[in-house]
């Protein structure tokens, strides 16, 4: 039996910033603790171990002007600048090739103005909403170059929140422009929607133009990570029983087992705020169990693949990724 892909898609990640902190709009967690505004590179590089020790691939973002404070060519204000080329290095050694990394456009907060480098007064996704290909292409390629200039090309993008929802065609038709101009791809991947409940959902080929190909990768299971924000919770059977929605100890049962088992292609979602659990990395210990229970039970059955695997996949046999009805 051929294998299933199955892939991991980690949103939100920048050097030391919280684009989280930053554009949540909120101070505190829900269970009242000071929401924190900056990971250290040790709960960074706790990532970098898992994802070796268990195998994991997928998609790793890096907002290039986390929450409007400088770039990551530049410099990021209050972070040291061997932090940053740290944390870069980490994603380059580390996380590359297994990860797909690409940008998730240029800040997670404000809008840029790219003439003058200064935020606008509205965050990116309802700036977004009302562009088209002319303005949305060197958006994009200003985000795919900040990467390009610190070493890491990318031919995939992620959207900040549903970024480019309200005029999909015309932000499909940008990033495929911008993959091309900058990285000189003909083939381009991207995040924006999830499929989620039902059967069959994979990835599809979204736009064909001009020689060019963008496929779109969807989410197909749920961040369920994400309470770890909110409590102060760390003991082992919290982490056990978190990583049970997702697959139970003996592997038998859990919302991989039933994506895998409708057909689907499990493509796994998690914010770097949901692994870095406000500090206390108990998002880090969920995804290192649910690593192992993949290994140890599905190994036979699934296969982990990058973005830009998934992308040769799609690409080597397009007719078999038609676009699904939303
Ligand atoms: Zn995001």
């Amino acid at each position: 039996m051929k294998k299933v892909p199955i892939s991991l898609i980690i949103d939100d990640p920048a050097p030391i910033i919280s684009v989280y902190y930053e554009h949540a709009g909120i101070t505190e967690t829900r269970d009242g603790r000071p929401l924190v505004p900056t990971y250290s590179n040790d709960l960074f590089f706790r990532f970098c171990d898992i994802a070796e020790k268990r195998g994991l691939k997928g998609k790793f973002s890096v907002v290039p002007m986390p929450g409007n404070k400088g770039d990551i060519v530049h410099g990021l204000d209050g972070v040291a600048d061997a932090e940053l080329k740290a944390w870069l290095e980490g994603v380059k050694t580390r996380l590359m090739p297994a990860f797909s990394v690409g940008p998730e456009m240029l800040t997670h907060h404000k809008a840029v103005d790219l003439a003058t480098g200064e935020a606008l007064p509205m965050n990116e996704r309802d700036w977004a909403s009302t562009q088209d290909r002319t303005t949305l292409t060197p958006y994009i390629e200003k985000a795919l170059s900040l990467l390009k200039e610190v070493g890491i090309p990318s031919v995939g993008v992620t959207s900040p929140w549903d970024f480019g929802i309200e005029v999909e065609e015309e932000y499909e038709a940008a990033i495929s422009a911008a993959v091309s101009r900058v990285s000189n791809s003909d083939g381009a991947w991207f995040f924006l929607r999830a499929l989620r409940d039902r059967p069959n959902a994979k990835p599809w080929v979204a736009l064909e133009e001009e020689g060019r190909t963008l496929v779109a990768i969807p989410a197909t299971l749920r961040d369920r990570l994400w309470p770890t924000i909110d409590t102060p919770r760390t003991d082992a059977e919290y982490v056990s029983e978190m990583a049970d929605i997702l697959i139970t100890a003996d592997g038998t049962k859990g919302e991989i087992l039933d994506v895998l088992n409708s057909g689907s292609y499990p493509i796994l979602i998690a914010h770097w705020q949901s692994l870095m659990s406000n500090g206390l990395g108990t998002g880090l210990r969920i995804l290192d169990e649910v690593g192992q229970r993949i290994q140890l039970h599905l190994s036979h059955r699934v296969e982990w693949m990058s973005f830009e695997e998934i992308l040769e996949l799609v690409l080597s046999d397009k007719a078999a990724y038609p676009k699904p009805r939303f």
